[in-house]
């Protein structure tokens, strides 16, 4: 490998979904950092005998720095394993801004992100004709604050696609901001829960009636909230595939 560290996206959950790059870095590591929280352990059945496994989970960012830094410093070549895409909620600007206050150099092998496992789970299509162009991804406050001209209610108001992260142990609010912003109370929703997993479950409601179809089968962490009307059955067939609609690869008949 040309650098010593690779941040790598390990995927929703289903191990087969890393890339191949993804897999081929594991499985050349001598050291692994992985987010033990969501990263499904299978994937590290790629790695090679002998190499040393970490578990961010109960680790500061120092001292996973260090164990990388350290690594690094003995010539071994270093993954650390983020869940989905490392650059969705992954934590990772942090790392590698003490990497190059370190001269260390690293690349990003990017992963599945959890949103797009739902959207497969779901069968749907994010940017249907007429419906919606455009993908919100976001979550609600929590611990880390969400900047003030993103609040929910303000997204809301464009009625696009949106994909909420780390919200569903907080689904009553983000369905009364939801409301509050502008979604009709009939708008489809969809809970993922653990997309990809063999234990994956999906709740389908609307607003008005999610939160108890979800608090219900008792789903509080690692799921995905679909909203929009790309849930509903309505919308306009592409323009791509129309007949009378000519373009580079295919004249119009
Ligand atoms: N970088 C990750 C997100 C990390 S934040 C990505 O790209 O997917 C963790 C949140 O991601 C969880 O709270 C949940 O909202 C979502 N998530 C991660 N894995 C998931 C899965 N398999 N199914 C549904 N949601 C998941």
């Amino acid at each position: 490998m040309a650098v010593p560290v690779h941040f790598v996206g390990a995927g929703p959950g289903d191990p087969e979904l890393i890339t191949v790059k993804g897999q081929r870095c594991i499985a050349a590591a001598d050291t692994i950092i992985y987010a033990g929280s969501l990263v499904n352990p299978a994937l590290l059945d790629f790695a090679k005998p002998g190499a040393a496994i970490m578990n961010s989970a109960a680790m500061t960012l120092d001292e996973v720095v260090a164990a990388i830094a350290g690594a690094v410093g003995e010539g071994r070549e270093v993954v650390r394993l983020h869940t989905g895409d490392p650059s969705l909620y992954g934590a990772i600007k942090e790392q590698m801004d003490a990497l190059d206050a370190r001269g260390i150099a690293y690349e990003i092998v990017p992963g599945v992100s959890s949103f797009l496992a739902a959207a497969a789970a779901l069968r749907c299509e994010y940017t249907l004709p007429a419906v919606s162009q455009t993908v919100i991804v976001t979550r609600l406050e929590g611990r880390t604050p969400v900047p003030e001209q993103e609040k929910l209610a303000a997204l809301a108001a464009h009625r696009s696609t949106m994909c909420i992260f780390l919200s569903v142990h907080l689904l009553d609010g983000v369905v009364a901001e939801l409301i509050a912003g502008g979604y009709p109370p009939d708008t489809p929703v969809a809970v993922v829960q653990k997309a990809t997993w063999p234990d994956e479950k999906i709740y389908r409601g609307t607003l008005a009636d999610i939160a108890r179809t979800v608090a219900a089968a008792g789903v509080d962490r690692t799921a995905m909230i679909v909203v929009g009307r790309c849930l509903a059955g309505d919308y306009a067939l592409s323009r791509l595939y129309a007949p009378e609609f000519g373009h580079t690869f295919r004249e119009a008949t």
